[in-house]
């Protein structure tokens, strides 16, 4: 019979990959934690629109990467493609708008129908922050400033870099929206077809085009900056002047938009380039329409989210797989009472393995296969003697022990 397969773009995670993965998981939160971010948990899938309310019919992501489909009494639902909506969905339902600012932490997988490749899958795991209820520039710099420590703790600063922009506030959006649309209009016939589309949709998402002959129009497009109005702008120098104040660096990228209607004010990414064209590693900004859009209260809102797997691939770690105890018997009517000598050993918090099965031999390979530092041989002898034969794997020393003994040994 032919191997069953996972779905393409979806992955088994084996031992020495999640590793990295959780490598990534626990820097990520426990940095969070620390600037007072608490963690919370939505659901995987919701009902559809709490995710395509708010990303828009246009969005890529409901218009060709979505998950949704009917369950048994006909809801139409989706399965989560970003964390945002979910937490601020929650933190609405919770009625926590009476006590902000609320600041908050998320992991776990996300589902895009993407054309998958490296550091692009199908199911795939964010882990992100946001943080609700504070207009201040203030929140902008501590968001990005808790991505700069969570990159800087994985020890990948030296391959980043971040890029900031401001999309300013709806008045100083429209100005420029025109002003764009007006530039983009003169290259139309060169423009991609995709961005033809989004210049009708949602002009500043051409600014965010892959395709090459696209961003060459794009270089030479207008500058947002020399749109906004004086609070935007003066908005957007408090944060650079913040990120001077924490000596974070950054480039200014006048072509950096988040595409979705109810970001305003900042953008920023964090990017690498080892990896391809899959280098944005941490993205976020700020959004303060979504609340409103999610039937809330307009409640401001900003924060960003990270995507593990690339992470995980920037991180190099060596894969701790190592067992401090073997336990073996003299033949395996010994393995019984191998059962409580382990239980002792992981109570005392070591790593052990019975090795049930084969002869002497066949179990010394296997113990150095799995890398043990120890070994605890039980055989009639030692039992008379009501100790445990003690062998040392890396020098080949044995001895007489009681397990007491034993365990000072190996704890040391
Ligand atoms: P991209 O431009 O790479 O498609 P995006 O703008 O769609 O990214 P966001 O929605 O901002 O990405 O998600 C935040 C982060 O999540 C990204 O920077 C990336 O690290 C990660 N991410 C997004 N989509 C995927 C995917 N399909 N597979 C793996 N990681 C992803
Ligand atoms: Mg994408």
């Amino acid at each position: 019979m032919e191997k069953l397969r996972t779905v393409r773009g979806v992955h088994d995670l084996l031992p020495q990959e999640l590793q990295q993965h959780n490598i990534v998981i626990k820097t990520g939160m426990e940095i969070s934690e620390k600037y007072s971010y608490s963690q919370i948990e939505t659901p995987i899938f919701e009902f559809a629109e709490v995710f395509t309310k708010p990303l828009g019919k246009s969005s890529d992501i409901v218009t060709k990467e979505n998950y949704i489909f009917k369950d048994r009494s006909n809801d139409e639902l989706m399965l989560r493609p970003e964390g945002t909506s979910g937490v601020v969905r929650a933190f609405l339902n919770a009625g926590l708008v009476q006590n902000l600012p609320q600041r908050f932490s998320y992991y776990g997988p996300m589902f895009r129908y993407e054309r998958p490749q490296k550091g692009r899958l199908r199911q795939f795991k964010q882990l992100g922050i946001e943080c609700l209820g504070l207009s201040s520039a203030m929140a902008d710099i501590e968001v990005i400033s808790l991505g700069h420590e969570f990159l800087d703790k994985l020890k990948i600063l030296d391959k980043i870099e971040l890029k900031i922009n401001t999309l300013g506030d709806s008045e100083s959006r429209s100005k420029y929206r025109n002003v764009l649309i007006n530039y983009l209009t003169s290259y139309q016939s060169k423009l991609s077809r995709e961005s033809l589309n989004r210049l009708m949709i949602n002009p500043l998402r051409v600014l965010d085009s892959k395709n090459e002959e696209d961003q060459k129009i794009v270089e030479h497009a207008p500058n947002i900056l020399d749109y906004l109005n004086s609070d935007s702008k003066r908005r957007f120098e408090n944060i650079c002047k913040g990120l001077d104040y924490l000596n974070i660096n950054y480039t200014i990228d006048k072509n950096l938009v988040r595409g979705l209607d109810y970001y305003c004010h900042t953008a920023f990414e964090f990017t690498t380039n080892e990896l391809g064209s899959q280098g944005t590693l941490l993205a976020g900004g700020r959004y303060d329409g979504l609340s409103k859009i999610l039937g809330g209260t307009d409640t401001p809102g900003v924060g960003w989210a990270a995507g593990v797997e690339r992470l995980a691939l920037m991180v190099q770690s060596e894969f701790v797989n190592k067992t401090d105890v073997v336990l073996m018997g003299q033949s395996e009517n010994f393995n019984y009472l191998l059962l409580p000598i382990m239980k002792k050993l992981v109570q005392k918090g070591l790593r052990s393995e019975i090795i049930y099965t084969g002869n002497f031999s066949k179990k010394l390979k296997r113990a150095n296969k799995i890398n043990a530092s120890y070994a605890i041989i039980l055989g009639e002898e030692e039992i008379n003697q009501n100790m445990i034969k003690f062998k040392d794997l890396s020098s080949g020393k044995e001895k007489l022990l009681n397990l007491d003994q034993a365990i000072k040994k190996i704890t040391k």
